[in-house]
């Protein structure tokens, strides 16, 4: 098994199965930054601990001047969760700045603190400031596009932009055993009927998603035909222009949408030129989730992910969240050339 392997092994043992269960700011996510930053301490990484908890083991470099690149992730995760959700990023960035040993700019292995409820860490640490000229973070797809294109990794260009809504559909109640067929205004059918539309409308704008998650029927009762319908809307879309037309089609107000959060610049290219070199497929992805990338990107700092390809059917948040250990690898080694040519 190798290192990387190992190390996720360790990660993934910590609070007990089944799965992860290392929640922000508990003594299980506690326990996984100690043992990470144990391993920084081995590989001669000099150790941060920030005021918020977020663990930066940097490489120091040969000019420490220069503005540092830093890889990383999260060690937190969901109530059972996967294996591979936040600490790949982490145990791949250290995995990498041991192979590569110094070079010119400082390499800083980064943890997160508390990623899962609303990227708390690096939301703090932007806040405070002292941040790199550059962030790649490596993590699993969390879906399945990359399995179904066949292709092991992907450059990710964006975090897509959500907008979230409610809506209510009037019918009448009646009685369910008198109340004819062709005499109802049944709410729920109307409603269902527009879950429909909603859901051929995110169809037909490529890279757009919408989901109704949450619908309350009144009155609610086995032998009466529903009144009002009550639904919540979630639409997101990889870029600007699409997410204006998702709203404008479902009919949602924009006022209250996240803009999406373009990543690139010169993160990105060092990836694709990996990429290039080493014959693999350029696939480039919008990220459906949110990410520590996407805090570093909005922060001004040029920020992309690698994803690498997820088995189960894409499945997160889950024990069954699995990636090959041919990818992993491989994810490693394209992590370790791009960070060796940005901090060179
Ligand atoms: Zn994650």
């Amino acid at each position: 098994m190798s290192r990387v392997e190992e190390r996720l092994d360790a990660i993934y043992a910590i609070g007990g199965g089944p799965g992860a269960n290392r929640v922000g700011y508990t003594a299980e996510e506690d326990e996984a930054h100690s043992l990470v930053a144990g391993w920084m301490r081995e590989v001669g990484l000099e150790v941060e601990v920030d005021s918020d908890g977020n663990l930066i083991g940097r490489l120091v470099g040969e000019e420490p001047e220069l503005p540092e690149v830093w890889s990383g992730s999260h060690l937190d995760s969901v109530p059972q969760g996967g294996r591979f959700d936040g600490p790949l990023g982490v145990v791949g960035a250290l995995e990498a700045a041991e192979r590569l040993g110094r070079r010119r700019r400082t390499l800083g292995v980064v943890a997160f603190r508390e990623e899962e409820r609303g990227c708390v860490g690096s939301q703090a640490r932007v806040r405070g400031g002292g941040l790199p000229s550059a962030w790649i973070e490596l993590h699993h797809e969390q879906g399945p596009r990359l399995a179904l294109l066949g292709a092991p990794l992907a450059v990710v260009t964006s975090i897509v932009g959500y907008v979230r809504g409610e809506r209510v559909v009037d019918g009448r109640a009646g009685h369910a055993g008198t109340t004819p067929m062709d005499a109802r205004d049944d709410a729920l059918v109307s409603a269902a009927e527009e879950v429909i539309r909603i859901r051929d409308i995110a169809r037909s704008i490529d890279g757009a998603v919408a989901t109704v998650g949450s619908l309350t029927v009144e009155p609610g009762g086995i032998n009466v035909i529903p009144g009002r319908v009550r639904f919540t809307i979630d639409a997101r879309a990889p870029d600007a222009e699409r997410l204006e037309r998702l709203i404008r089609e479902l009919g949602l107000d924009g006022s209250r949408a996240v803009a999406p959060t373009p990543l690139g610049g010169a993160t990105a290219d060092a990836l694709r030129a990996v990429f290039e070199v080493r014959g693999l497929p350029l696939v480039e992805l919008a990220s459906g989730a949110g990410h520590d990338a996407g805090v570093m990107g909005r922060a001004g700092v040029p920020s992309t992910m690698l994803f690498v390809r997820a088995q189960n059917g894409g499945v997160s948040h889950s024990p069954d969240e699995h990636t090959t250990p041919e990818d992993v690898a491989l994810a490693v080694d394209v992590l370790t050339d791009a960070l060796d040519r940005l901090a060179s």
